[in-house]
């Protein structure tokens, strides 16, 4: 950061309409401004037009502008996705991920670098380990960069959809996330609703009031259905249990065509029997969910291999059966590097 200078992408509307006024600008200088960062995506303040000089230099006086800069980008052919790998201020490497299918545009960013729950089977924790949160604006930064990219490429001249899927647990720094889903919510701001955001959380307390508070969907990282396995391969579950987990998970109030998605790891021989997919289903009878299925992505941590395709259809059935739906995570980019944590990793 630029020496005693706010970021501005770190600040809400709100907030920054407070910090406008206590410099003695009008409030309407806030709307203009996010327009000119949120909905033109022009960040050079000798642009913007409508704002006059003496404007401009308290805005440059008071604030940095900065967005995180793209390191590298790698394409996959097969799912059309690129991976994108951000360089930070300190020199970290943050991931996120441009998902173009059916006409919907998807970010997946990262909240954290590393990630401080270890769940075994993933790269970010158990390789990187944790290293620091990320501030909003680093989180917004990377929606920003991504789209800026984008629209330069002519791939898509808008972002859908918003996934915290990648590095990190959103739910350990709810101010940052809070802050950065109050920018990509707001109508002045980036205005996309929050039924458009999905968090995915590994399990800590606070889901239900996060949810609450946000408006935004759920996953649940829930992956085993003992607390003897989930805690060998998730160590949070011996801090916050699974009965803890569902216990609040029932306190989420969903709206009328929401549901809680419910991200379940295919290990084969691990968590992939049929005996496992009934407990699965005990637990998650009387919540209104949606089960994925996610075939393991290999890491150097935990020599496993995925369920094979018949084990992952058959689990599948099983649940879908049952009346619950169930589909299945053909891995976003993994003929890029990786999953979660496995580019930044190599391109170290
Ligand atoms: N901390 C959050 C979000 C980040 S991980 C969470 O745990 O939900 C996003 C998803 O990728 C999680 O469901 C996580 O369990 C899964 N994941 C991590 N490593 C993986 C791997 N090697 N293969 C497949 N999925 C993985």
């Amino acid at each position: 950061m630029e020496e005693n200078k706010i970021n501005i992408f770190d600040l809400t509307y709100t907030e920054l309409g407070k910090t406008l006024k206590a410099e003695g600008l009008p409030a309407f200088r806030a709307t203009q401004l996010c327009d000119w960062l949120y909905k033109k995506l022009v960040f050079d303040t000798s642009l913007m037009l409508n704002i006059p000089k003496s404007c401009k230099d308290i805005i440059q006086e008071k604030f940095d502008l900065y967005i995180p800069k793209i390191h590298y980008v790698s394409h996959s052919a097969s799912d059309n996705s690129y991976k994108f790998l951000f360089k930070t201020r300190d020199d970290k490497l943050i991931e996120a991920i441009l998902m173009l299918e059916n006409g919907r545009s998807t970010v997946c960013v990262s909240c954290m670098i590393g990630c401080p729950l270890k769940c075994v089977f993933c790269a970010t924790g158990s390789q990187i380990g944790f290293i620091r949160k990320l501030t909003t604006a680093e989180i917004t930064g990377q929606v920003l960069a991504i789209l800026c990219y984008a629209k330069e490429h002519e791939y898509t001249q808008k972002i859908s959809n918003i996934v915290f899927m990648g590095m990190g647990e959103p739910l350990l720094n709810r101010k940052s996330v809070e802050g950065a889903i109050d920018i990509l919510t707001h109508p002045k701001c980036f205005a996309l609703s929050p039924s458009k955001i999905s968090v995915s959380t590994a399990g800590v307390p606070g889901i239900a009031d996060f949810i609450r508070k946000t408006g935004v969907r759920i996953a649940v990282s829930l992956h085993f259905t003992h607390n003897e396995l989930r805690s060998e391969y998730m160590p949070i579950n011996q801090r916050f249990s699974i009965e803890q987990l569902m216990a609040e998970l029932k306190k989420i109030k969903l709206k009328k065509r929401d549901y809680i998605l419910i991200e379940y790891l295919m290990l084969k021989d691990i968590n992939d029997s049929i005996g496992q997919a009934k407990q699965l289903l005990r637990l998650i009878g009387n919540l209104k969910v949606k089960v994925n299925l996610i075939p393991y992505n290999p890491t150097e941590t935990l020599p496993a291999e995925a369920s094979d395709e018949e084990t992952i259809n058959n689990f599948a059935a099983f649940l879908q059966n049952k009346g619950i739906f169930t589909s299945v995570r053909r891995s976003k980019g993994v003929d890029v590097e990786g999953g979660c944590g496995q580019f930044a990793l190599k391109k170290q």
